[in-house]
Parts: C-alpha cells; sequence; structure tokens
C-alpha cells in the first residue's frame, strides 16, 4: 500500500507540534537523528497493543491512540524519567479516514501534553495493532529502577486501584452502569492517567518503583524479586474510588473480599507503586501537595521473601488470581 502508506503518514502522522529542539531530524528520513543531552541518560521503553487483546475490538479509535500514549508514558513515569521523543509501528486492517483523524488526535493529545515529538514510525496493513516506543530522559544515575527497595521502606501507591479492571469485566459482561460511575470507570479503562510529575518527584525520594499494568500483587512481585526482598501488604488500605465502592457494593454480597481481589489483581491502572524508606515518609504530604494525585500508604517491605496480604486484624487474605499473564 505505497501511495496510501505515504497519505497515511502525511495526512495523520506528520504533524510538527511539539516543537522540540533536541530533534535534528524527524519523520520523513530513514531514521530520526536525536540529541540527547550531556550527564542524561536515554530511558527506553515500548509497548504493543494488540485489539481483541489489549483492548475491545469496539474501543473507540480516540481512546486507542490516547491509550497507546498512555501505557508507555506511564513507563517512563514509573523510572522517574521525562518524555521526549517517540515512534509508532502501526498495523492498520484498512486506510479508515475516520480511524486514523481519531486515532492520531487521541495518540497527539496525550503527546502534546507531555511535550512528546513523534519523530518515526512504520506503518503496515495487517490485524489492528499498535506499537509505540517512547524515549525518555533522566539525570545520570537518578532513574528509578524496581531493585532498590530495602527491609523497613514504606510501600505506597498513587492514586486509586482497580477502577479500570472493574470497567472491563463490566464491559465485556455487557453490565458496565449508564452513570457517571460507570463512565467514571469507563475514562479510567481508556484514558488512563500517566503518573509523570510523580515519577520526576519521586525520583530523589522513592527506593524503587514500578507501574501498575499487570495488577498490584503481580507488579509489587516484580519489585520484591528483584529487590530480593518480601513484604506485607494491607488489603484494607488499597485506595479505591467512590465510583469502584459504589458499584461492587451494588453489585455482590461479598463486597469487600471482591474489591481486594479485584484492587489487588486487575491491570490496567497505569497508576505508580513505590517504596519509600521510614525517614523520609515526611516527605511525601508537600511533594504529593503539589501534584494531581494522592499517594496512599499500603505495606511493608521486609527481609523474608514472599507477599503477606492482610487485612486490618492481621488475617491472611488468599489471592485467586495473581495478574495477567499472556502465555497462560
Ligand atoms: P522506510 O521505507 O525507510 O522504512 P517508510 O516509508 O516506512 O520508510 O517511512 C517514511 C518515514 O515516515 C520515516 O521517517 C518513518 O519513520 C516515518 N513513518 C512511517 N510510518 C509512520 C507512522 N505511523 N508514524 C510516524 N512516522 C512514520
Ligand atoms: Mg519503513
Amino acid at each position: 500500500m505505497a501511495e496510501s502508506e505515504f497519505n497515511i503518514i502525511e495526512h495523520y502522522f506528520k504533524r510538527s507540534r511539539p516543537q522540540r529542539d533536541d530533534v535534528s531530524l524527524a519523520i520523513g528520513d530513514d531514521a530520526a537523528l536525536l540529541d540527547v543531552p550531556h550527564g542524561k541518560q536515554l530511558v527506553v521503553c515500548v509497548d504493543t497493543l494488540v485489539a481483541g487483546v489489549h483492548f475491545p475490538h469496539d474501543t473507540p479509535a480516540h481512546a486507542i491512540g490516547y491509550k497507546a500514549m498512555a501505557v508507555n508514558l506511564s513507563d517512563i513515569a514509573a523510572m522517574g524519567a521525562e518524555p521526549a521523543w517517540a515512534t509508532l509501528a502501526l498495523t492498520v486492517p484498512d486506510s479508515d479516514a475516520h480511524w486514523l483523524e481519531s486515532f492520531s488526535n487521541g495518540l497527539f493529545e496525550l503527546a502534546e501534553r507531555y511535550r512528546v515529538a513523534l519523530v518515526g514510525g512504520d506503518t503496515t496493513r495487517g490485524p489492528l495493532t499498535i506499537t509505540v516506543q517512547l524515549h525518555g530522559l533522566v539525570e545520570h544515575g537518578a532513574a528509578l529502577r524496581r531493585d532498590g527497595a530495602q527491609p523497613g521502606d514504606l510501600i505506597y501507591v498513587t492514586g486509586t486501584l482497580g477502577d479500570a479492571g472493574l470497567a472491563l469485566r463490566l464491559l465485556l459482561d455487557s453490565h458496565l452502569p449508564a452513570n457517571s460511575s460507570g463512565d467514571a470507570l469507563l475514562a479510567r479503562l481508556n484514558y488512563p492517567t500517566p503518573r509523570i510529575a510523580a515519577g520526576r518527584a519521586l525520583s530523589a525520594v522513592a527506593t524503587a518503583a514500578i507501574d501498575i499494568s499487570d495488577g498490584l500483587v503481580a507488579d509489587l512481585g516484580h519489585v520484591l524479586q528483584a529487590s530480593k526482598v518480601g513484604a506485607t501488604l494491607r488489603v484494607d488500605q488499597i485506595p479505591c474510588s467512590g465510583a469502584f465502592v459504589e458499584i461492587i457494593g451494588k453489585k455482590s454480597d461479598n463486597s469487600d473480599v471482591e474489591r481486594y481481589q479485584l484492587a489487588l489483581t486487575a491491570g490496567d491502572d497505569y497508576e505508580l507503586c513505590f517504596t519509600v524508606p521510614a525517614a523520609r515518609q515526611h516527605l511525601l504530604p508537600p511533594l504529593f501537595a503539589a501534584l494531581d494525585c494522592d499517594c496512599t500508604l499500603i505495606g511493608t517491605i521486609e527481609a523474608r521473601s514472599g507477599l503477606r496480604c492482610v487485612t486490618a486484624d492481621g488475617a491472611a487474605v488468599e489471592i485467586k488470581q495473581p495478574g495477567y499473564n499472556h502465555f497462560q
């Protein structure tokens, strides 16, 4: 599709906003040329969204474009880095102008908000698949990694958990309520907020961080493994939104168990989970007061390996399904 491939790139992806003076050569040559400033490290991540796997087939194109950029911004946030440049590998079944217009608008909405320049990509025909690669910058040695958690550190999460997972479950069962709570959950699934400012601020405070894409238990598990530590989580402290609590409460007699289960294991939240030494705990309230999200203390890192989930009275909570795994 040589001719229409060229047109697609020209019409939908070759936008000049945002302007970045560190882009020497953008879309149009064989590759992009980017200037990495002295003293900074390049932070690179890539995420693929496959129709029917990562989002339902009938998801609006605008949301797909937005989310493809958001999930990558979330990885950059979890590294404590500042996003800079993106590439887009787009596979579409046909060149539907309406779809491409909405998709590119969704993608550029976030790109412009976070000053990310789209500097290249690849366009092919096939089953709908979107791969965004994002490049960020961080001061040398200042990145937030998964392997820095220490026994005694406190475990926090930003925002609320479980909203996206509950939205997806209700959507697939055609039970998503047509009211403001249903809309709030759906927005969390389709338009996740990357915690870029929180990640940047935490790079000076946290010992480890990860973004929650596969569910808290699974993702915190990666931190524990990389840091060679264990943890106890207080499941009753997990922050949940008003919409989540309202809908779960109506749906089920056993709302506490369902709440824990979903909030602990559902993916797609794109909040940050991070660890902070107890001696630096006092730095968090002023730090988060300047941000557009809250953070909540949910547990403690311990030397003993494994993850223990308990309620307020210390009773153990068993987690049924630890997180999404594509190959299971
Ligand atoms: P090549 O044949 O050298 O791989 P292409 O024809 O695939 O080049 O792409 C031409 C230019 O358009 C390149 O600069 C490439 O990075 C860019 N490009 C292709 N597809 C996209 C896309 N979906 N989004 C942004 N840039 C793209
Ligand atoms: Mg190419």
